[in-house]
């Protein structure tokens, strides 16, 4: 179905999570600018509030997040401490102001504390924040869940849980550092679910060491047999100048690009084909899940956490590393928890680095932000067009992309090639893009 073109995938792109990417921030950015855009939330303005926990109990050999070894409580609790403090502050600079409609807490492992604590945060929010209807979502890692913890989230009102699975291969987890068992995964399952908490996220990966198509196809398999809502199927990005820890890994045993591209091709296939609409280029989603209805209104949105059915104009980040984002400024917090926690300590809020967005990085934004959710961007200035065109020349003569006049259209086997396509309407693009992974 789609056809593999090396020449396309050559230089490494953004995931485009944001525009312009974190690449471009800068201590420029800081507190002052984080008072200040939040003195431009309105009554009425849709939030939304994404809480970090940057510890989890072992560290996998692959994880390119912030996160460290959870492995003293009082760091854990002196963290918790600054969150608390953090979230208070934020919450009197608002003064009741803005409605937090979602609320996610990743990380690292937000259940790499104990459930008592993870209560207390949400309480801090809900006493902090006008949070009345959000929704809450939370990252698991299965290998450290208990019944507990599904107590403590429904009790909570948590409605989503997404579990790190990555690969159902045995011979794969042991080259990835991460040892999980299919009963781990269907012990955490049947937990949320005795609590009532039906949506179930997966996350999988392809390109992983060792990894044959064979083993891909088996871990779908499984993954579609167990009937989690949501699947998410990322490409491994094996950075280990930048991620040190991935260094452990084996990078002879890496796949190499074409079958890289055969593999995201296949789970594109396996998944569409059991059910799941595909949404993106690495989601996939039942049709009874809100993404999936939201992808179909024509509804879906790009933010940190990849695609979501989330439109909220400014997202809060709480916790080291989190980040804030309102149309015009994006953000980040500290991203040493030590340091994190120093800054909150002190009675300022943890704001390091940040970049502001100019109305042309706002157009570029939402235009990039169209191609990835509904591969297509209507009404493209003129003077963006011309440069793009010229960029896109390759994609548009192998009939990848359609353009007329200023409207942009990519084909359903332009899929693969939509990072690539997003690329050409970034301003910042840097001949050296080694920071970021391949497209595909
Ligand atoms: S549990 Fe998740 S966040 Fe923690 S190291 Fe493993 S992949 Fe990274």
């Amino acid at each position: 179905m789609w056809r593999y073109y090396p020449e396309l995938l050559e230089r490494p792109v953004p995931r485009y999570t944001s525009y312009p990417t974190a690449v471009e921030f800068s201590d420029l950015v800081g507190a002052a600018d984080m008072v200040e855009a939040l003195e431009t939330v309105e009554a009425e303005t849709p939030l939304s509030a994404y809480v970090h926990i940057p510890y989890c109990q072992s560290i996998c050999w692959y994880c390119g997040c912030n996160t460290g070894a959870a492995n003293r409580m009082h760091r854990l609790a002196a963290y918790q401490e600054s969150l608390e403090s953090e979230i208070g502050r934020v919450g009197s600079l608002l003064q009741g102001r803005g409605k937090v409609r979602h609320i996610a807490f990743g990380g690292g492992s937000p259940n790499a504390i104990a459930p008592v604590d993870f209560v207390r945060l949400v309480d801090r929010l809900v006493l902090a924040l006008n949070c009345e209807s959000a929704d809450m979502s939370v990252e698991i890692d299965p290998r450290i869940f208990s019944d507990n913890w599904a107590m403590a989230l429904a009790s909570c009102g948590v409605t989503r849980v997404s579990l790190g699975v990555q690969s159902f291969s045995e011979g794969i987890q042991q080259a990835i550092g991460r040892i999980q068992p299919r009963h781990m995964i269907e012990a955490c399952m049947a937990s949320v679910r005795r609590f009532g908490i039906e949506n179930i996220n997966f996350d999988l990966m392809y390109g992983l060491p060792g990894q044959s198509l064979a083993d891909l196809e088996d871990t779908l398999r499984q993954a579609i047999c167990l009937g989690p809502s949501r699947i998410a199927l990322f490409g491994y990005a094996h950075l280990p100048d930048l991620v040190p820890r991935q260094r452990r890994i084996d990078a002879t045993a890496l796949p190499g690009p074409e079958l890289r591209f055969e593999m995201a091709a296949r789970g594109h296939e396996l998944l569409s084909a059991a059910g799941y609409q595909p949404i993106g280029f690495d989601h996939f989603a039942l049709e009874s899940d809100g993404l999936a209805k939201a992808n179909a209104k024509g509804k879906l949105y790009r933010n940190f956490q990849g695609f979501t059915d989330d439109d909220s104009p400014v997202l809060l980040g709480f916790g080291a590393s989190a980040i804030s984002s309102f149309p015009h400024i994006m953000i980040q917090n500290e991203k040493n928890p030590g340091r994190y926690r120093a800054c909150i300590a002190d009675g300022m809020l943890a704001s390091a680095r940040g970049v502001k967005r100019s109305p042309d990085d706002q157009h570029r934004s939402a235009i990039i932000e169209r191609i990835l959710c509904q591969r297509e961007a209507r009404d493209i200035p003129e003077e963006i067009v011309a440069t793009a065109r010229t960029a896109l020349g390759p994609l548009e003569a192998l009939g990848l992309i359609e353009w007329d006049k200023r409207d942009l259209r990519l084909n359903r086997n332009a899929l693969p090639y939509a990072r690539v396509v997003a690329s050409a309407f970034d301003a910042y693009r840097h001949p050296d893009s080694s920071q970021f992974s391949n497209a595909i």
